[in-house]
């Protein structure tokens, strides 16, 4: 039996997906509602997202990664700075 999508912890008992105890919340309810705009594609890339999550894998590996926290532009002077005169 598949693990509630919120808690993780006890098992799926309702059409959410979750848990009793986590589906009897309204807040956690919402978040797991399927929308209009539900598809099982993008359910699928959720999941997958949340499985990269768990083994601390970067969700996007297509983006770039910096090496330090500046921002690669921070190196270039913003504006020309002119000489006084
Ligand atoms: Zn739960």
């Amino acid at each position: 039996m598949n693990p509630c999508l919120h808690c993780e912890a006890r098992p799926q008992e309702t059409l959410y997906r979750l848990c009793k105890r986590c589906a009897s919340r309204r807040t956690i309810r919402k978040l797991y509602q399927y929308s209009k705009h539900w598809t099982p594609a993008w359910d699928r890339h959720l999941q997958d997202l949340v499985e990269r999550a768990k083994r601390k894998l970067p969700l996007f590996p297509e983006l770039p990664v910096f090496k330090d926290s500046k921002h690669p532009d921070d190196s270039a002077t913003p504006f020309p700075v002119s000489e006084p005169r």
